[in-house]
């Protein structure tokens, strides 16, 4: 039923592709960074869809690190991985903490493992000792595989050098570990970077060579910036970290990201993580690369944003808002604000930005706005009117505020047309606020009074009043 609502001109290749899906065994993936710096948005990708894979085939997603660098590798690059891991929510169901009966899951805890293979190859001639490391011997002939996105790929085996599998001082090399864990971990499916292609077919050799059962390949095209080159730092930030620290939520970025690999059939984009499980498919992984584009991602965002109820993006909010020097805060106080502001937020750090007025402290009245809404002498009495029948206001709520306000501007005869923008300037500095009442409401008496007293101060000390003196004269 499913199948059939994919693209025609694609289903002998997805036919075939769906044949090394394993619908009856339980697929075991894998993620294998090395521990030189932070999780980046490729290999966060390249996680999450391993993971997506686990999850949605009912499989095991496994974490290894991959740690044989020794002068590049850190214990501090190991925690950045594992926590920016966490962050993202993808679970792991075994790997460094979890455990699990394939461990250890760091190759440097491995090394005996690699030399007993080593050991079997050479003496079966497939490897020999080279100046005191171990080097694989490629046989002549050629190489093939069927990559599940690309089809069939070959390699000429004359292009292919002899290569190190163990140094000298003992430790593997990556081609080398990573196919004895790969075989020992009993993983069925590898699924990484496009990058990484050009390491297959001396992955593969070794695999025929050890007598192990080769797993299914699948690579993915790779994140491109916005000028089509391959994402970098000059792109901008690409830490998982980074995203954290500008505000976006980790199911937003899930969502994002699934879609910087995959698409879902029925093309929709706001996706929560169950409908990335449930939705994703091997068949859904797109062929040509993605571009990263922060503006989407934040659009995605705002989305997730607005799903959290008050009380959750309250919680979300706090570090922001205390980052932003608001540390007296209440958590009912910011869950009132949320509440306000939720609708026009893109990234929670926006909380303390769009919602500046709200918190205590003074607040900035730009000039130029001052001058459009608050330089006309007939707007700022009518202000300080309001300000006086504010004082004798006691409750403060969206209702009793509209009263006040009908029976104010009844008997003055004006409309509140005139007067409610530039009161919305005097009490935020800015021109554009959730509703007048609501903003008031949450504010409270004591912030709505202090703020409008500011504005009319700040509007008066400009000492201009050009539109008033231009029509009186
Ligand atoms: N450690 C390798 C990397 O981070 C793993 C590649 C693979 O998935 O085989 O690129």
């Amino acid at each position: 039923m499913q199948r059939n609502c994919w693209r025609s001109q694609n289903k002998d290749l997805v036919r075939s592709r769906l044949n090394y899906i394993p619908l009856i065994k339980k697929p075991r993936v894998r993620f294998a960074p090395s521990p030189t710096g932070f999780l980046h948005l490729g290999s966060a990708r390249t996680a999450l869809l391993n993971w997506l894979f686990a999850r949605h085939y009912k499989g095991t997603f496994i974490l290894r690190l991959e740690d044989t660098d020794r002068e590049r590798s850190t214990q501090e690059a190991v925690k950045n991985i594992l926590d920016g891991l966490k962050w993202c929510g993808l679970n792991w169901d075994e790997g460094p903490e979890a455990g699990g009966k394939y461990g250890p899951y760091f190759q440097m805890e491995r090394l005996s493992l690699y030399q007993d293979q080593a050991q079997r190859l050479v003496k079966e001639d497939k490897a020999y000792r080279d100046e005191g490391a171990i080097r694989f011997r490629i046989p002549p002939g050629d190489t093939r595989f069927t990559d599940l996105l690309r089809g069939e790929i070959k390699f000429l085996n004359k292009e292919l050098k002899d290569l190190v599998i163990i140094k000298s001082d003992g430790v593997p090399t990556y081609n080398f570990a990573c196919v004895v864990d790969d075989s020992l971990m009993e993983i069925s499916h590898v699924i990484r970077g496009e990058d990484h292609i050009s390491n297959t077919p001396l992955q593969l050799n070794i695999y025929d060579a050890l007598g192990f059962t080769r797993p299914k390949f699948l690579h993915l095209p790779l994140i491109h910036g916005s000028d089509g080159a391959r994402l970098s730092k000059r792109h901008g930030p690409t830490t998982i970290q980074d995203y954290r620290a500008k505000g976006f939520l980790p199911e937003a970025l899930r969502n994002y990201l699934a879609l910087l690999g995959w698409s879902p059939r029925n093309k929709i984009e706001i996706l929560t993580t169950e409908d990335l499980i449930r939705h994703f498919s091997v068949e859904g992984i797109n062929r040509s690369y993605s571009i990263f584009d922060e503006k989407k991602f934040t659009w995605i965002n705002s989305h997730h944003l607005r799903m959290l109820d008050d009380d959750t993006l309250a919680r979300e909010a706090v570090p922001f808002v205390e980052k932003a020097g608001f540390k007296e805060i209440t958590e009912a106080g910011l869950r009132n604000i949320v509440g306000l502001l939720k609708s026009r937020l893109h990234l929670l750090s926006e909380v303390a930005v769009f919602g500046r007025y709200l918190f205590p402290g003074e607040i900035d009245y730009p000039e130029e706005i001052l001058q459009e809404y608050l330089s006309d002498k007939d707007t700022i009495l009518w202000l300080e009117e309001i300000y006086r029948a504010l004082e004798g206001v006691s409750d403060f709520s969206v209702k009793n505020l509209e009263d006040v306000f009908k029976r104010f501007i009844q008997e003055k005869n004006i409309k509140f047309k005139a007067i409610a923008q530039p009161l919305r300037v005097a009490i935020s500095g800015m021109t554009v606020t959730p509703g007048i009442f609501e903003t008031m409401a949450i504010m409270g008496k004591e912030l709505t009074l202090k703020r409008l007293r500011e504005g009319l101060e700040k509007a008066k000390k400009m000492g201009t009043v050009p539109r008033f003196t231009e029509r009186t004269e």
